[in-house]
This record gives structure tokens, sequence and C-alpha cells, in this order.
């Protein structure tokens, strides 16, 4: 029997290329969508603070990196 399974699959795809490196959020005090950068270097669940570009207010940002390597990103007011 050959195993098809490929253990690839199994790791999270960090270097690989097909890491999501940026996100595009709704601020959910001024309702501006900005761009923000991601660091999957950081691990497949992360929860910080980034203050907004546009309003200066605090975001509590949670990402959370699917196996595919796409990310879950989440803003909500501090
Ligand atoms: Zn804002």
């Amino acid at each position: 029997m050959i195993d098809q399974h490929d253990p690839l699959d199994d790791e999270f795809p960090l270097g690989d290329g097909v890491v999501e490196l940026d996100a595009e959020v709704t601020c959910p005090y001024c309702g501006e969508v900005c761009l923000i950068a991601l660091d999957p270097g950081s691990g497949e669940a992360q929860e910080y603070v980034e203050d907004c570009q546009v309003c200066c207010q605090p975001w509590v940002v949670t990402v959370r990196y699917r196996q595919d390597g796409t990310a879950v990103v989440q803003v909500d007011e501090a």
C-alpha cells in the first residue's frame, strides 16, 4: 500500500510563500478599511494591540492561521 497522504499538509506552511502576510480590517471606531501587516512567525494564534492608522484608537487584533496559510483576522475595540 502506498500512503497518498502528504505529511507536509500537516505542518504549518511557514516560509513557502503561501502564508498571508497582511490583511484588510475595518476599524471598529472610524469604519475605515486598513491594511495591516501580519507576522506568521509569531505563531498560529495571536492577539495583540495595534493602533488604527486613521484614528489612532487601539484595536485588539486577533489573528488565527488556518492550515492552508490563510489568516483569519479580527479587530475589536480595546
Ligand atoms: Zn480608526
